[in-house]
């Protein structure tokens, strides 16, 4: 299996209004805040069939993940918004929010542009 922790980014940010943007270790357990390095074991991955909302395609992949330091198992869902533009894919935004074991949306996390 691929490392599904690669494909994620290490960082994402939050914005603070005026004060710029907040950073946020995206491979840190929410629950325990370990922020060692590779403390997240990545179990599963899930894709959704993407939305096509006007010129824009939504797609939410969620990845299942396990801290290795408090064993808490949540998922990091992305959302991912695309412009369409003549056939051409264009990402805007990633969007991150945390679910938890039973899949129950706790939340935006912070999202980062690409
Ligand atoms: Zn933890």
């Amino acid at each position: 299996m691929t490392n599904l922790s690669n494909e994620l980014p290490d960082k994402i940010y939050v914005p603070l209004g005026r004060r710029g943007f907040h950073p946020i270790n995206l491979k840190a357990c929410v629950r325990c805040f370990n922020a060692e390095r590779f403390v997240l074991n990545f179990i599963e991955k899930k894709e959704y069939p993407a939305e096509i909302i006007d010129n824009a395609k939504k797609e939410i992949i969620d990845y299942k993940v396990q801290c290795k330091n408090c064993n808490a198992i949540y998922f990091i869902r992305m959302t991912l918004f695309k412009n369409i533009d003549e056939n051409k894919e264009e990402q805007i935004i990633a969007n991150f929010n945390i679910l938890d074991e039973n899949g129950n949306d706790e939340g935006w996390l912070g999202s980062t542009y690409i």
